[in-house]
């Protein structure tokens, strides 16, 4: 983000607009429904106006003279548009004097731009594509105003109207905030987006106790709780609509070492976060010390979300952080997530199960060669199963060499499926006796293990050839 977007009060002074043609005039537009007033100079020397509404224009002041030489006090921002080399020098000026300034399509001689704009009134939505691509911008606005209530507007002014005495009622932040988010997530929200303001105004002045309506406890505190929440293999478009709720209404987000930075993104700007993983090479803090810091942000009111790589309880020890909990009396809920081997199968097509061939699947963790020697590898020689292995990178050979002692075929196609949904994913697939070499393909971890049948079906398996190679195998053997 080389722009950040800001909201500019074109109340406090005259913005100084300086080109000619359709392109100025486009900005006049622009300017003058915001509010704004204008010095105009025409480089052509032609100041029209048309188009503007009487109290638009009487706010144009049609500028004379060289805007090279133009008082610049008390001017809020310079927009050059349509206005050929003097946009250039123009900019110069503005620079010298610390003016914001924009050249219309020269990104190098603008401090600013323009985003793309969705206008609702008091809401409005600004895109921005740090002036690469307006084409991009405007699609992007396309798809916002499709999701837009009509009346998001109202429902901004309407709450506007009623913050202050709110806020004398409810002087708890955390609890003000929970307040207005029943009101607009609520009856109350959806009678001024149906256009019933009346009705709304009237149910919103019928709450008789505020803080109890924002769902204080007695002891006046806003109620604090947990959401363990499943963030997925790592494509942050692959959370689901519950967990970026969430993340949005967090307070604080305790993280793994597995959750991507895309994701954390999503988090709301003003939560605290606090990584709790394993960072590479060095220990985390512990499964305790994590229930605790759960357990003391709930009972102080927070909004606490607790996000993990995949699934909570796939190998997440989600069901240990439920049991703290429930242990505490703090209230919980969970959101899934989708666990790594899904996103494996979706990304690199290999069906988990497949009519008449897999028709079981074992999720396994191998963390060290030393589960795996404590797997019973005799349950897992099915033909008809699919094993998917989480962990399992350092102990491939352990599962190898276990998976072949208690029978299970040389032959079996296995896959080694690493970083899935990431845009750096990878996968090695093979057979059952290579198992160790597909690791060393692999440029590092997460990756998970898929073995059986089904992985002849994989993508990458169909561009391996390895079906040619397998039957030439088997006829060499007959
Ligand atoms: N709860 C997680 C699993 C955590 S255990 C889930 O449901 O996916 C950590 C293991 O998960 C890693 O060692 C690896 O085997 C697997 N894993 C997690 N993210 C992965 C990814 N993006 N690609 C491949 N494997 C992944």
């Amino acid at each position: 983000m080389r722009f950040l977007p800001v909201f500019l009060d074109l109340q406090t002074g005259p913005v100084l607009l300086v080109g000619a043609g359709d392109l100025a005039r486009a900005k006049l537009r622009l300017l003058a429904a915001a509010g704004a007033r204008i010095r105009y100079f025409a480089t052509d020397g032609n100041h029209d106006v048309r188009g503007l509404d009487a109290a638009d224009a009487a706010r144009v002041e049609l500028a004379h003279g060289d805007p090279l030489a133009a008082d610049l006090s008390g001017v809020i921002a310079i927009l050059c548009a349509g206005a050929g080399d003097i946009g250039v020098a123009m900019s110069a000026r503005a620079k010298a004097v610390g003016l914001p300034v924009n050249v219309m399509d020269d990104l190098a001689h603008s401090t600013f731009i323009f985003p793309a704009i969705v206008d609702r009134g008091d809401v409005v939505v600004a895109v921005g594509t740090g002036g690469a691509s307006p084409v991009v911008a405007r699609r992007v606005r396309e798809r916002i105003e499709a999701v837009l209530p009509a009346r998001i507007g109202d429902l901004a002014t309407f709450i506007g109207r009623w913050r202050k005495s709110m806020h004398d009622r409810i002087p708890e932040m955390a609890l003000r905030r929970r307040f207005w988010e029943r009101v607009v997530d609520g009856p109350i929200g959806a009678l001024v987006l149906a256009g019933r303001k009346d009705e709304a105004e009237a149910a919103l002045k019928q709450i008789p106790d505020p803080t109890a309506f924002a769902g204080a406890l007695e002891s006046g505190r806003a109620e604090g709780r947990v959401t363990l929440v499943g963030a997925g293999p790592g494509d942050p478009d692959l959370l689901t609509i519950k967990a970026l709720r969430a993340l949005q209404d967090a307070d604080v987000v305790f993280y793994d070492e597995l959750v991507s930075p895309e994701i954390l993104d999503r988090v709301r700007r003003d939560a605290s976060r606090v990584p709790v993983g394993r960072r590479v090479g060095k220990p985390g803090i512990g499964q305790d010390a994590i229930n605790k810091l759960l357990i003391e942000a709930a009972k102080s009111g927070q909004r606490v979300v607790r996000l993990k790589g995949g699934d909570c309880f796939v190998f997440g020890r989600g069901g240990e952080e439920v049991e703290a909990l429930r242990e505490a009396s703090v209230a919980y809920s969970i959101v899934p997530g989708i666990t790594a081997s899904l996103g494996a199968a979706a990304q690199f097509e290999v069906p988990l199960t497949f009519r008449h061939e897999a028709l079981r699947i074992t999720f396994l963790t191998a963390h060290k060669a030393r589960d795996a020697e404590t797997v019973d590898w005799s349950t897992l020689t099915d033909e008809k199963m699919t094993v998917v292995v989480y962990m399992g990178m350092t102990a491939a050979p352990s599962v190898r060499a276990g998976l072949l002692a208690a029978g299970r075929s040389p032959q079996t196609p296995v896959g080694v499926f690493a970083r899935v949904t990431r845009p750096d994913a990878q996968a090695a697939v093979g057979t059952l006796d290579r198992l160790p070499e597909l690791i060393g393909k692999i440029d590092g971890g997460p990756a998970i293990l898929i073995i059986g049948d089904v992985v002849a079906h994989s993508a990458p398996w169909r561009e391996s050839g390895l079906n040619r190679v397998i039957s030439k195998l088997l006829e060499t053997a007959a």
